[in-house]
């Protein structure tokens, strides 16, 4: 029998998407780096994305990379969280590359590439802002490139990046990437020579790009979500690119109950199961199906998105999320299958919870 819930990968839909994204981004000469994290890194999808035409495939975890280096994937491996002192040794040992926005860290990746007797590279952050990860000035930044082009022997200085709409939901806009390139052209007339990498971003950078604001010095994206989970960016980010299958992961939960109740609870109201006063809405006798699927598979569960778009999430608690079923034309039955479409937060959780099965459809 199939065990449920079970997030499906298609396999297919995410390569097709993988070739949208990359020959839009070429026709505008920027590479991409395939970014697995957002799916817990399953070895399959990292697979479509780099002969989709991914140059890296990059993850924030090194156990992720680490997997696939253990399989001797041939695409070069980005880690994109700057790295934890802990983690050096693997960090140079399973990936090819890494964000770095501290000199400490940059000397100790150095130290390590040496006893490992390697080259490693790195791409050097710069904050326009958003106030995550990154040098916050374009002095420090070209210090820092300065003494990682001229005092580090084992460490090769591949680029300069950075990351927005992230902390600061600040968006990227011709005026910051602007200040990015003009920062890596000042590195590279003092270098005397090109950049590899100047990294404007991620998913969140392909709506300027869509628009012709990306400025022509930045040469790379590093992008997951805008491959992997496609209704983000119609959603919030009022983008739509043509071709791109919103089905790559679909998320099937099973009925558990099915029942009419009323839509205000019953009596004193305090707090839910997570110690927030909710708000109901009174819409009278509802028919309802409960599904075994929660917030501890999925974070959230305003963050699905049910196909049958006569279906109504009304809430999860941690096991338990509660459909509003009255509206469909399907005759919901106890036992039956609800079928999801799921945002970030959704993918991110369910792909990484040892309680959602994973299927791959080839
Ligand atoms: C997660 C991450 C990305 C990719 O983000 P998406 O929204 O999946 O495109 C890019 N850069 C950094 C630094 C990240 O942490």
């Amino acid at each position: 029998m199939e065990k449920y819930p079970v997030l499906e990968v298609d396999l297919k839909k995410l390569r097709k998407n993988t070739k949208i994204v990359t020959n839009i981004c070429a026709e505008n000469g920027i590479s991409v780096a395939g970014i697995i994290k957002g799916f817990g890194g399953i070895i399959e999808g990292a697979y479509e994305m780099a002969e989709g035409g991914c140059a890296q495939i990059g993850s924030s975890r090194i156990e992720q990379l680490k997997a696939l280096k253990d399989k001797n994937i041939k695409t070069p491996l980005l880690l994109v969280r700057i790295p934890m002192a802990c983690e050096i040794e693997e960090v140079v040992r399973y990936s090819d590359i890494c964000l770095v926005s501290e000199k400490e860290t940059l000397v100790m990746l150095d130290e390590e590439a040496r006893r490992q007797n390697k080259k490693y590279k790195a791409v050097l952050m710069y904050d326009l802002g958003d106030l995550r990860e990154g040098v916050f000035t374009r002095e420090e930044l070209v210090n820092l490139a300065m003494f990682t082009e001229y005092e580090l022997q084992n460490i090769e200085l591949e680029g300069v990046g950075s990351n927005l709409s992230c902390y600061g939901s600040v968006a990227p806009t011709i005026k910051n990437l602007t200040e990015l390139s003009e920062a890596a052209a000042q590195i590279e007339k003092q270098l005397g020579r090109k950049l590899n990498i100047v990294s404007g971003g991620g998913t969140t950078t392909l709506p300027l790009l869509m628009r012709g604001g990306v400025p022509e010095k930045i040469n790379h994206l590093r992008i997951g979500e805008g491959i992997a989970n496609t209704q983000d960016l119609p959603l919030y980010w009022d983008t739509y690119i043509e071709g791109l299958d919103a089905d790559t992961f679909v998320l099937k939960a099973q009925i558990i109950e099915i029942n009419e109740k009323p839509t205000h609870p019953i009596g004193e109201l305090m707090v839910n199961a997570f110690g927030e006063h909710a708000h109901y809405d009174d819409r009278g006798i509802r028919k309802r199906a409960i599904v075994a699927l929660g917030n501890q598979d999925l974070g959230d569960s305003s963050k699905l998105v049910p196909k049958d778009k006569l279906i109504k999430v009304l809430g999860a608690s941690s096991d338990h999320t509660i459909l509003d079923i009255h509206d469909s034309k399907e005759h919901y039955k106890l036992g039956d299958i609800v079928e999801f479409n799921v945002l970030y937060q959704a993918m991110l959780f369910t792909s990484l919870s040892d309680f959602v099965s994973k299927k791959i459809i080839n």
